[in-house]
C-alpha cells in the first residue's frame, strides 16, 4: 500500500520530529493527559507541595500516595541555554534553539524549550505551556512567552 506512505521529503510525516519519550507506570496519567493538552503535576497532600517529575514517593516528604493536578501551564524562565548542535539528528533543522528550566508557578522547576528567537530568550520572562505533537497522539509540552512580555521582533 504504497499510496498511503507519505513521500520522504513531505513537511508534514508522522516520522518523529525529536526523540519520543517512554512512558511507565508511574507516568501513564501525566502522558494521558497530554492527549488533551493538559498539564498534571503530581501533588503530595502530606506536606501540601507539587511534585515533578512522576514519582512513586514524595521528594519533600517521603509519603506515597501522591495525586494529579492540573496545573496552571504559567512559569518563568530560571535559566536558558542555545543549542548550536542539534542534540539529536532529530533536531538538525532547528538549531539553534533554546533549552531552558521554567520554575512553574506550582513550584516546581522543568526542563523543556521556549519557540522563538533564541536572542529574545532570557531569565526571567513569562511564559506558558504550549503543545507539541507526538507521533502516538501524546503531546510534549514545550513553551512559549507570555504576551505581556511584548517584544517585537524585526522577522
Ligand atoms: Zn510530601
Amino acid at each position: 500500500m504504497t499510496d498511503t506512505d507519505p513521500p520522504k521529503d513531505a513537511d508534514n510525516t508522522l516520522e518523529p520530529q525529536r526523540m519520543e519519550p517512554p512512558t511507565s507506570k508511574v507516568s501513564q496519567p501525566f502522558w494521558d493527559a497530554t492527549r488533551e493538552k493538559k498539564l498534571l503535576l503530581q501533588h503530595c497532600e502530606a506536606c501540601d507541595r507539587a511534585v515533578w517529575y512522576p514519582r512513586v514517593l514524595c521528594p519533600h516528604c517521603s509519603a506515597d500516595g501522591l495525586t494529579w493536578r492540573e496545573a496552571s501551564g504559567h512559569g518563568t524562565i530560571y535559566a536558558v541555554s542555545v543549542q548550536y548542535r542539534p542534540g539529536t539528528p532529530q533536531l538538525k533543522d532547528r538549531v539553534p534553539y533554546a533549552v531552558v528550566l521554567v520554575d512553574l508557578d506550582e513550584g516546581v522547576r522543568i526542563m523543556s524549550n521556549v519557540g522563538g528567537r533564541v536572542d529574545e530568550i532570557e531569565v526571567g520572562q513569562a511564559v506558558q505551556a504550549a503543545w507539541e505533537p507526538l507521533t502516538d497522539g501524546r503531546h510534549l509540552v514545550v513553551f512559549e512567552r507570555s504576551s505581556s512580555n511584548g517584544t517585537q521582533s524585526r522577522a
